[in-house]
């Protein structure tokens, strides 16, 4: 091996041999390095251990997709706020350790959105914890893009998890009779959710919980009833300070919070959903606690402010 002496030596006669030659562009050539930073994002709440996770992002045509409004106008207030015309959605879940047990809150999309998206366990391990740590996983609500990744090739992903839904939520979407009278993408979504939720159930590891009950000791819970049946934000206080996790209270996080009456189709209950979000923003203005948004830009974390434009979002800011 050369030493460090002869190779400054050899360049250095190198440069004095041709003093006016440019260095190669070859020379300082690196290939891209493509992949994004690891998915998770850590604070504190009181005591308590808070990981935000990322499961990646879907390219989704937001400004088609909400309704109450017309494309034209949201998507002009999106492409204000800087946004192209197909908006990286961000997938999110929360990972609460509260000392006492280590629970997941939504559970990603699993093998069945896409490439871009199916990361939360790379996300899970890459924050320091095993999938067999956890000990519950709690559901905002049981559409595929937060109960996907319970089941990996059709086994339960978190083997040692208990699954805790809303009554209501499970009900609904574990009813034969719905899912027979569903049509279209909403009876796609019944299958994936007998798919994701049933290897559970026959474990003995499913419970739900009553409306506004805590899914577990800890937590807590608000019924947020449109986007879904039993849709329910999962809430954690410690030690004064308070973290809501919203679910899907909004998608995205521009046009709903300067415009809180725009709905977006796959909410079930559109006007519903437009009163739910109406008192979450309410409660998360008056309460000035955190709120974690599902589908709000990674990590999904910020306060809710009155501006003259209804309301804002403002993102943690990183520490
Ligand atoms: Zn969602």
């Amino acid at each position: 091996m050369p030493s460090r002496r002869s190779i400054l030596k050899g360049a250095l006669s190198g440069l004095i041999a041709a003093p006016f030659v440019t260095p190669s562009i070859g020379f300082a050539k690196a290939p891209y390095a493509v992949v994004q930073a690891p998915g998770f994002y850590r604070l504190k709440i009181g005591s308590v251990e808070v990981t935000a996770l990322s499961d990646g992002t879907v390219a989704l045509p937001l400004a088609k997709l909400y309704t109450n409004t017309t494309e034209q106008h949201a998507h002009s207030a999106l492409n204000e706020a800087f946004l192209p015309e197909i908006v990286p959605t961000s997938v999110n879940a929360l990972l609460v350790n509260t000392g006492e047990r280590l629970v997941l809150i939504d559970a990603g999309t699993g093998a069945y959105l896409g490439a871009s998206l199916g990361k939360l366990v790379a996300n899970i391990e890459a924050s320091g914890y095993k999938t067999h740590d956890i000990d519950d996983v709690v559901l905002t609500h049981i559409h595929t893009d937060h109960s996907g990744g319970l089941v990996s090739n059709g086994k339960r992903t978190f083997s040692n998890a208990t699954l805790r839904v809303n009554e209501r939520e499970a009900k609904f979407w574990l009813s034969a009779d719905n899912a027979k009278a569903a049509t279209g993408v909403v009876k796609q979504h019944f299958a994936e959710a007998y798919q994701c939720v049933t290897p559970y159930v026959k474990a003995g590891k499913f419970e739900t919980f009553a409306d506004n009950a805590a899914p577990v000791p800890g937590l807590g819970s608000i019924l947020y009833v449109g986007h879904t049946p039993g849709h329910s934000a999962i809430t954690l206080e410690s030690e004064g300070q308070k973290i809501v996790f919203w679910g899907d209270i909004t998608h995205g996080d521009i046009l709903q919070f300067d415009e809180p009456g725009v709905a977006i189709e796959f909410d079930i209950d559109q006007k519903a959903a437009v009163a739910a979000r109406d008192t979450a923003f309410k409660q998360a203005v008056d309460g000035k606690y955190l709120v974690a948004g599902a589908h709000i830009a990674f990590p999904g974390i910020g306060h809710v402010r009155k501006d003259t434009t209804n309301y804002d979002w403002l993102p943690v800011n990183y520490a």
